[in-house]
């Protein structure tokens, strides 16, 4: 099995690197992810066949080695890692197992925070010693840093000797500023939170460390005997008694369902928190069922940590495609080896523009790191340089449309590269895509492929040829049996009678959105009166600017649209508004049936008064930001929700832009 062994041997190796690159340095080179994958790689290979485990094998070392600079101290007990589970087939085998070997059990689910193990000794109730996990059997002593977290009591009102442990960690804001401080001075940034907390902590100059504003929350208690605590819940809670930081969001529940619940829903809360998690723990509550369900080599029997699906993965670039917007924008699209991350398989994502593919020196045949957060389109974040093969290409974008060969141009000002052809068959393709997307006309079963189909036999030319298709149209495409057309033919005719404001943003016009085609048909009603509209007129609507004044008003002008139009009058397409008077329901029009997102400090009222007053007004507020947020109102140190509307480009307004409008509409 000399192939086995030498794979064998090279997941050593990598094992070895990523963990020293990890703990050590700081500063991994690879996702956790990719981590993780060839660990287990590894405990299979070692489970099925024992003959390849070895005692320094990757799997059975905790976190990475005490470094020479900082005093090694042995830990009084090991230090240990945490068994992981990815799904809840292994959380149910976790709980099976437990129930084996006791009766009743009760669960404490703790949020799994992403920093770095401490462990904290107090003698006679003052702070002496603080340690790195290290290697799980030795640490470094990292008193003088650790004492500059004013989390970590230095002194505690009872005269106690005893060991807590506990994770210091980053907070987001501590970080965000950190990295831009760094960039400021052209120093390579941190990868994440995590990281940076490690880096800091291994300061050999505690008044930089002192900088870096970290914070610590305790966990565990080693040595039970100075505590009157029975189970990890009364633990936690005699530490908060004695001064100490613990997470306040813990949970103590009965059943493996409960667990699932309290997964759910910190899976959905988590990006509201300050900090990181990476998970969640759950271990059992009680002290003498801990103590019978003992330790493995690693980790503790009685706990497990649950990991969150991972975000950032490792796949090849196999290519680089063009695709072709509605407007023209020429944008790169990543083409991958498919592969999971955050959930969902991934197969495609954006790389902006030919800029940042330089920038990054992104080069096709790579292995790129791709990340996909929540419900934002995959991005490729970087190349793994060390992996990069001998025929890597690099990329350089056509200087022609690859649809129509039209010469491609750079607006002045942009970065995008546009085709300026107003018949590439490619923008009036995606013209067509939009037409019929949820927002705008919504027809059911009319995906890409079907209008490409249609286009390229000629049965569409523009988006009134729609409500001509028929039977015979639709019947010879691929992949369509007569209930599939008779489906789609149906959802032709139930667009016929939506509302004006879907027709209006279907047609694509520049610069104007959902919420703009909702306000202006209302206002006009018909689309015989818009026809009549002048851009002083509609410059008057509060949501309308100069931009789409002008744009609409050419737009319904040209000869060529009015007959568009025509076409779809003919096939009884409805040009009317049939949506709620908005003026008639209660609340502010601006704000009405409009979803809004608060997030960050507010100073000048707290977000519950923002929200009661944004609910009057007849808005909705929702804690998360998605594609249907209308606004997010953004005060100060405002983090991933932030980020998530910019990606989305949903509008942002701040606490004084917020204050401002409630002033306008009080008076
Ligand atoms: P772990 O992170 O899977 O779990 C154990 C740790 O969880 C504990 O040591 C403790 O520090 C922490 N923890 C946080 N909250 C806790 C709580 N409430 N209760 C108890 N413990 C809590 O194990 P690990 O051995 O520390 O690290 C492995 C992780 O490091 C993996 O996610 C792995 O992907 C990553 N890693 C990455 C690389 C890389 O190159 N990217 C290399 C090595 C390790």
């Amino acid at each position: 099995m000399a192939d086995l062994q030498s794979r064998v041997d090279v997941l050593h190796q990598l094992l070895n690197q990523y963990s020293y690159e990890y703990y050590v340095q700081d500063n991994p080179s690879v996702p956790d992810s990719e981590y993780d994958k060839l660990l287990h790689e590894l405990i299979d290979i070692e489970a099925n066949n024992p003959e390849y485990r070895t005692a320094d094998s990757p799997t059975v070392r905790v976190g990475g080695s005490a470094q020479s600079t900082f005093e090694k101290v042995n830990h009084d007990t090991p230090m240990l890692s945490l068994g992981n589970a990815f799904n809840k087939e292994d959380l149910k085998k976790f709980d099976q197992r437990i129930r084996e070997q006791i009766n009743h059990v009760e669960y404490m689910c703790e949020l799994k925070i992403d920093g770095l193990a401490v462990s904290l000794k107090y003698e006679n109730g003052k702070f002496v010693q603080g340690l790195t996990r290290g290697d799980g059997t030795t640490g470094e002593d990292i008193t003088e840093n650790l004492r500059t977290i004013h989390a970590i009591p230095l002194k505690i009102n009872e005269a106690r000797t005893f060991e807590v442990r506990g994770e210091a960690y980053m907070p987001r804001k501590s970080f965000f500023d950190l990295n831009e401080a760094k960039a400021q001075n052209d120093e390579q940034p941190f990868a994440n939170p995590r990281n940076a907390a490690a880096g800091s902590l291994r300061q050999l100059d505690s008044k930089l460390a002192a900088k870096r504003k970290l914070s610590v929350f305790l966990y565990s208690v080693n040595d039970f005997t100075q505590f009157h605590a029975h189970t990890q819940s009364e633990a936690l809670d005699e530490l908060d008694k004695l001064g100490f930081k613990t997470n306040k969001e813990r949970e103590r529940v009965q059943t493996i369902e409960e667990v699932f619940d309290y997964i759910e829903k910190w899976t959905e809360a988590r990006e509201q928190l300050p900090y990181d998690i990476d998970g969640i723990v759950i271990k059992v509550n009680d002290l003498d069922q801990q103590d019978e369900l003992g330790y493995t080599q690693k980790s503790p029997r009685w706990a497990i940590a649950y990991k969150f699906p991972a975000e950032e993965v490792i796949t090849d670039l196999l290519d680089i495609e063009l695709s072709i917007g509605r407007t023209g924008v020429v944008t790169p699209t990543a083409i991958l080896e498919p592969v999971k991350v955050a959930g969902t398989t991934v197969s495609r994502a954006s790389l902006h523009n030919e800029d940042l593919i330089h920038e990054k020196d992104i080069r096709i045949g790579d292995s790129v790191v791709i990340k996909k957060a929540g419900d934002i389109i995959p991005e490729v974040i970087k190349s793994v340089l060390d992996r990069r093969p001998q025929n890597a290409e690099v990329y350089h974008m056509p200087t022609h449309c690859p649809s129509c060969s039209h010469e491609l141009v750079r607006i002045e000002g942009e970065v995008a590269l546009r085709c300026i052809n107003p018949k590439c068959q490619a923008q009036l393709v995606e013209g067509m895509i939009h037409f019929v997307s949820r927002q705008a006309m919504n027809i059911d079963g009319l995906g890409t492929k079907i209008i490409q189909q249609l286009y390229e036999n000629e049965k569409i030319k523009d988006v009134a040829d729609i409500f001509y298709l028929t039977k015979d149209d639709l019947l010879p495409l691929e992949r369509m049996g007569e209930k599939k057309v008779n489906n789609l033919l149906n959802a032709i005719e139930d667009a016929k009678s939506n509302s004006l404001e879907h027709l209006l943003f279907g047609l694509g016009i520049r610069h104007l959105g959902v919420k703009a085609s909702q306000v202006i048909a209302e206002k006009y009603g018909t689309m015989d009166d818009l026809f009549n509209v002048t851009e002083e007129s509609l410059i008057e609507i509060y949501d309308v600017g100069q931009k789409l004044a002008q744009s609409l008003v050419t737009y319904l002008e040209n000869e060529d649209i009015r007959a568009l139009i025509n076409k779809l009058k003919k096939k009884h397409v409805n040009m009317t508004y049939k949506g709620v008077n908005t003026t008639e329901l209660e609340g502010h029009p601006e704000f009405i049936n409009k979803t809004i997102v608060l997030t960050g400090k507010l100073y000048q009222m707290t977000r519950n008064e923002a929200s009661k007053w944004l609910e009057i007004q007849g808005a909705k507020v929702t804690n998360s930001v998605t594609k249907k947020t209308d606004l997010v109102i953004a005060g100060e140190d405002a983090g991933s929700k932030l980020t998530k509307a910019e990606q989305f480009g949903t509008e942002v307004w701040t606490e004084d832009d917020f204050v401002q409008k409630q002033k306008e509409i009080e008076g």
